[in-house]
């Protein structure tokens, strides 16, 4: 049976990736970038200084203790986004507020503490190196160099160098239409009775958040029944979009009809199992230059495979840079211990916490693949491999990070 590690290999090798679009910088958040983008200017455009205090020479202070102050007579008052017609030359000062641009002569700012705060005249009680607080032109970023590179994720601080730029504009990767539908007879959706025997959908609702969260655009199908011609037409339909993915119907039961409607259509298949759990049972085919994903039914199994297979390739598809596709893993202590079957890879739901300056790994109490409350809270998935039953508290695991570490 083919590896996780195979298998996202070949799910990834079939992504292409998509057309850009031009947004507005402020719509750009959670987007990719598609272009470089350059300052166009050095940034500060030239010194400035760092604290509010006294713009001096640094030889004028070179003397000064608090027993023998220097004193300086104050030429000037410079607030931040005001210029002064004056320089400063030996002997004088000028008073200068944090971000104001160095008046000429001035090499140093000595922060007002270090001073006795006067306006016509200052006394100065400590030397201070020459260029001492001045933050220097050209520091933050310089004309001409790429400040953002092709595939950068915009998250808060790529935004706020965007504003800096004054990049209103930026080329991103389109965000690709993911088509869900979810099969089965028991399945009835959310406003529907729930008569003995039937299960209400959730997969359609936790896999379109996926897909959000992802960056994507989702698109409900709805549910099908488990009849071949019912799934043959729902696949048809949801080709529009650029990927389609499925809930049910891939095991080896005599109603599991994905895989018949898909030869039916001709799909090329890539793959039909993985040696994972849960998720064993994951279909993967192309079908009119769409890529299909056939994931299990239960709801764990589901977002499992979507973390593993599909995010990667929603990413992908949006231009994103080849580090930031798989989901990043990470070693851990486990904080409690674990059981396995030992029959398949295990990818088991935790909560990581940070405990003690360290990244803990807490096992979710239940780990069947229809126990959906087990995914509440769960922001990793530790790597069990096969042939391992248990592990005790304390033993390093991988652990692949779906989300951001609490704090316990
Ligand atoms: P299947 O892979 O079709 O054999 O489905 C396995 C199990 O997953 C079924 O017994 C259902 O309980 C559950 N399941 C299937 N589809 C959904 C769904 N859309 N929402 C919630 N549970 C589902
Ligand atoms: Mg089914």
């Amino acid at each position: 049976m083919l590896s996780v590690e195979e298998a996202q290999e070949r799910v990834l090798r079939e992504i292409a990736v998509l057309g850009s679009e031009r947004v507005v910088f402020t719509e750009a958040s959670g987007r990719i970038l598609r272009e470089d983008v350059l300052a166009p200017h050095d940034i500060p455009r030239s010194d400035n200084t760092a604290m509010d205090g006294y713009a001096v020479l640094a030889s004028d202070v070179a003397g000064a203790t608090p027993e023998n102050p220097v004193s300086l007579r104050v030429i000037d008052e410079l607030a931040a986004g005001s210029l002064s017609g004056r320089g400063v030359s030996a002997g004088t000062a000028m008073r200068i507020m944090t971000g104001a641009l160095m008046p000429a002569g001035a090499d140093t700012v000595v922060q007002v503490e270090l001073t006795d705060g006067g306006r016509e005249s200052v006394r100065i009680f400590q030397p201070l190196g020459k260029g001492s607080n001045i933050r220097r032109g050209g520091e933050d970023m310089k004309r001409g160099s790429i400040v953002l590179p092709v595939g950068t994720i915009l998250r808060a601080g790529e935004i706020g160098v965007l504003a800096s730029v004054q990049k209103s504009v930026v080329s991103v990767g389109r965000r690709p239409t993911v088509a869900i539908l979810s099969t089965g007879d028991e399945i009835v959706d959310i406003d529907q009775p729930v008569l003995p025997g039937k299960v209400v959908n959730s997969n359609s609702y936790s896999l379109a958040a996926l897909v959000r969260e992802a960056g994507a655009i989702p698109r409900m199908i709805g549910i099908v029944p488990d009849r071949k011609d019912a799934t043959v037409a729902a696949i048809e339909s949801a080709l529009e979009s650029d990927f389609v993915m499925s809930s049910g119907g891939v095991s080896v039961g005599a109603y599991d009809f994905v895989k018949e409607a898909l030869e039916m259509l001709g799909a090329d298949f890539k793959f039909w199992k993985v040696s994972m759990k849960p998720g064993k049972p994951l279909v993967v085919a192309s079908l009119r230059d769409r890529l299909f994903f056939g994931l299990p039914g239960n709801p764990v199994a589901c977002m499992v495979s979507f973390h593993l297979f599909i995010g990667p390739s929603i990413r992908k598809a949006m231009g994103a840079s080849v580090d930031d596709l798989l989901l990043p893993i990470v070693e851990m202590k486990l904080g409690e211990p674990l059981r396995s079957k030992g029959d398949r890879r295990a990818y088991q739901r935790v909560r990581v916490v940070a405990r003690s300056g360290e990244l803990v790994a807490i096992p979710m109490q239940a780990q069947g693949s229809g126990v959906s409350t087990s995914m509440i809270g769960a922001n990793g998935l530790a790597v069990v491999d096969e042939g391992v039953l248990s592990l005790e508290a304390g033993h390093i695991v991988r652990v692949v990070m779906l989300g951001p570490v609490h704090g316990e």
